[in-house]
């Protein structure tokens, strides 16, 4: 696969053309982000493990019957996945009550949410990205009602997979942030999935694994990353 011109450098990741029309490379950059772009580092092997954690979680997640864009790794920082029309709406559910929930309903971090709520945020920095709804979504032509819906359907069975597995490696699924696209008439997961768009604590000490540790300076952010990788088998450099 023949790499071509950047399309787009977003926070965290590049997204690369390549010979093939249908297929993007993501790159998984060590540039770390918090607060809408307000707080960046550099963090050393981020990229990498980001990238192999991503990997790992999709090709769980598409045996399970979750379409998702990713085709394979082509190197230690970069995948080959589908290409996308992107629809601009963040999905998240939440299984444990964190971060921004708490701020907006005054409730205290860490409670059971049963059954796990879902909710909607514009993908927009300059925004903050707001909170938005189905209704606003249709009504601005983000995406149809049919689409909204697969979206929620897909998001809900990608919890039902990451809790067991997390689960069963002695850690939470706390809360997580998906994005979908659009290819060939269907909706696909896409973007990624790893310790940076999700919240994980371990089930025995509630220590945070995920980017919290980033945001509130808890230090030893990537190291906690690999370890939440390797409680899950995942193997890196
Ligand atoms: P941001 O844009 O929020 O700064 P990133 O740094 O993660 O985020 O940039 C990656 C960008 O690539 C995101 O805007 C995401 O929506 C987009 N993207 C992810 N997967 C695909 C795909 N398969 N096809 C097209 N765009 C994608
Ligand atoms: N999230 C994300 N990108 C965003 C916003 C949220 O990956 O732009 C993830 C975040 O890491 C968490 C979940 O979505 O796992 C819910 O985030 P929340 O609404 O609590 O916002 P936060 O306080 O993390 O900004």
């Amino acid at each position: 696969m023949e790499k071509r011109e950047e399309l787009y450098a977003g926070k965290a990741k590049s997204v690369y053309k390549t010979d093939n029309p249908d297929r993007f490379i993501l790159e998984f950059r060590d540039d770390t982000s918090a607060f809408d772009g307000e707080k960046k580092e550099q963090l050393s092997r981020k990229g990498m493990v980001n990238n192999k954690f991503n990997a790992f979680v999709m090709e769980k997640l598409e045996a399970a019957g979750v379409p998702t864009h990713f085709e394979g790794l082509l190197s230690s920082t970069e995948s080959i996945v589908k290409k996308l029309d992107m629809i601009p709406v963040e999905c998240v559910v939440r299984n444990i009550s964190a971060g921004s929930l708490c701020r907006r309903i005054g409730v205290e971090e860490g409670l059971e949410l049963t059954p796990s709520t879902y909710e909607l945020f514009l993908k927009n920095d300059a925004l903050h990205d707001p909170m938005v709804n189905e209704s606003l979504a249709v009504s601005f032509g983000w995406a149809s009602a049919a689409e909204l819906e697969r979206m929620k359907q897909l998001t809900y069975q990608v919890n039902d997979v990451l809790k067991a597995l997390f689960d069963d490696a002695g850690m939470l699924l706390v809360d997580y942030k998906l994005e979908f696209g659009r290819s060939g008439g269907e909706i696909v997961l896409g973007d990624e999935f790893s310790p940076d768009g999700c919240r994980i604590w371990d089930k025995e000490t509630r220590k945070k694994m995920d980017k919290d540790r980033f945001r509130q300076g808890l230090g030893d952010v990537i190291e906690t990353y690999e370890e939440v990788g390797r409680r899950l088998g995942i193997q890196f450099d």
